[in-house]
């Protein structure tokens, strides 16, 4: 930093990063200040200040700024991961194949072992990679176990991050061990102890998400019970959706009274604006206007997509009926949390669409970003809360190490287009300098 006439007092008031600023409010917009700065209060966790750095420190002269010490860094929103499995981390990368075999074979005895023991081991390590990663905000799944959730959420409340997160409900083909029809009333009755103690706990950064696993391991008891109670407590519910064709003939013999897939949670009364699907791939227009119809959000996972071999996402289509869409990292079938890859995989997505779907339009690096970022933020109902750099959301960011983000260190001078791209290529936890939720540091890399 050039300019330390500014660094002002140790206990000063408000915090100021300087660097490029780069941010994605709407689908297809970047907003970019070269010579910027983002300004918060640590105390209220608000953005204050947004802005070019120069004409900024005219208007803070009188203000008592602490400003940030350290390199040339890229400032951008807080990522947003809108679906992902925190117990399969460790199986990222295992298996192959498809969706049911590979669940069968590699997850379920995962989940099974995901003991309130191992819950306290491995959920810390989990936040951590996340903030690591430069992901700030996540909607997750949990195992079927309540200690083992419980653990999670006391993890995820001394991480300081932004979770929705819930435990896994299914009652048919469980791991449990219990009759369907005990496992029923019992995992109601958990998820709902589980919801009275953390939704809205830890200030309000945590949330519970009803988490019926999806339509091929849940009667439609226990899905109308999830639904019924995440209505009850305003709490969010989140399923998988036409994921893979194996998947999807399962849920039509099991419901052959339902229209299709999607007919099935919309009878149970799972699809809502506080609903998270996973996946989407494979739907009819009759399903897309029915999850517009509902303001039903989706969580595209495209590494989890590519891992299972379980298609490519007609992006365009549910963007052009209305539907919310954000990105997943779908941990363990996508093989890593970092955010920007998992934005890299979505433009391949629609890369390879195009090459055999005339027409197609692909996804540029500047929209996958607003995928990550705000998209996210709208599908976990948080679109006016965190996701862009603008004074009065919530002090949700992420300092990238320009340098690092470069084979041979400092990229040079960059456009705005060019700078998000190579953050989407070649961003990951080696430029992450620093994550912030509300004004507080979550991750710092050590020096
Ligand atoms: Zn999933």
């Amino acid at each position: 930093m050039d300019d330390l006439t500014h660094e002002l007092k140790a206990d000063a008031g408000l915090i100021g990063i300087r660097g490029e600023v780069l941010d994605a409010p709407r689908f297809g917009e970047l907003r970019f200040w070269k010579d910027g700065a983002v300004v918060f209060d640590p105390r209220r966790g608000i953005i204050t200040e947004v802005g070019e750095y120069r004409v900024m420190i005219q208007n803070l002269e009188a203000k008592a700024v602490q400003w940030r010490a350290g390199g040339p860094a890229v400032i951008c929103p807080g990522l947003v991961d809108t679906h992902a499995h925190l117990p399969q981390y460790p199986a990222s990368g295992c298996g192959q194949g498809e969706l049911l075999p590979w669940l069968e074979g590699h997850i379920f005895p995962l989940e099974q072992a995901f003991t309130a023991e191992r819950s306290e081991q491995d959920s810390p390590r989990f936040f951590r990679e996340l903030a690591r990663n430069g992901t700030t905000t996540a909607g997750l799944y949990t195992t079927i176990y309540e200690d083992s959730c419980d653990a999670a959420f006391r993890a995820a409340e001394r991480s300081g991050l932004r979770i929705t997160m819930g435990k896994m409900m299914m009652d048919v083909g469980s791991y449990g061990g219990l009759a369907p029809e005990k496992i029923l009333a019992l995992s109601l009755e958990q998820s709902e102890r589980l919801c009275q103690r953390w939704h809205g706990a830890g200030g309000g950064l945590l949330r519970y998400a009803f988490s019926p696993r999806f339509a091929v391991s849940c009667s439609a008891a226990m899905m109308r019970g999830a639904a019924a109670m995440a209505q009850k407590y305003g709490a969010f519910t989140q399923t998988h959706l036409a994921e893979n064709s194996g998947e999807i003939e399962r849920v039509k013999e099991r419901f052959p009274e339902a229209k299709d897939y999607t007919d099935v949670y919309a009878g149970c009364g799972l699809l809502g604006p506080r609903t998270v699907l996973g996946h989407c791939l494979h739907l009819s227009d009759r399903e897309v206007a029915v999850l517009a119809g509902k303001d039903a959000a989706v969580a595209h996972c495209p590494t989890a997509n590519f891992f299972l071999n379980s298609g490519l996402l007609p992006l365009a289509r549910l963007r052009a009926a209305g539907v919310r869409v954000g990105l997943g990292s779908d941990v363990g079938a996508g093989p890593e949390v970092n955010l920007w890859q998992v934005m890299r995989s979505a433009m391949d997505a629609q890369k390879a669409r195009s090459f055999y779907e005339p027409g197609t339009k692909q996804l540029s690096a500047a929209e996958a970003f607003h995928l990550g970022t705000q998209g996210g933020a709208e599908v976990l109902g948080l679109g006016d809360v965190v996701g862009s750099l603008t004074a009065g959301k919530e002090a949700d960011l992420v300092v990238l190490d320009r340098a690092a983000l470069s084979p041979y260190g400092e990229p040079g001078d960059l456009k705005p287009e060019e700078l998000i791209t190579l953050c989407v290529y070649r961003g990951g936890p080696q430029a992450v300098q620093a994550s912030y939720v509300r004004g507080r540091a979550v991750y710092e890399r050590e020096v």
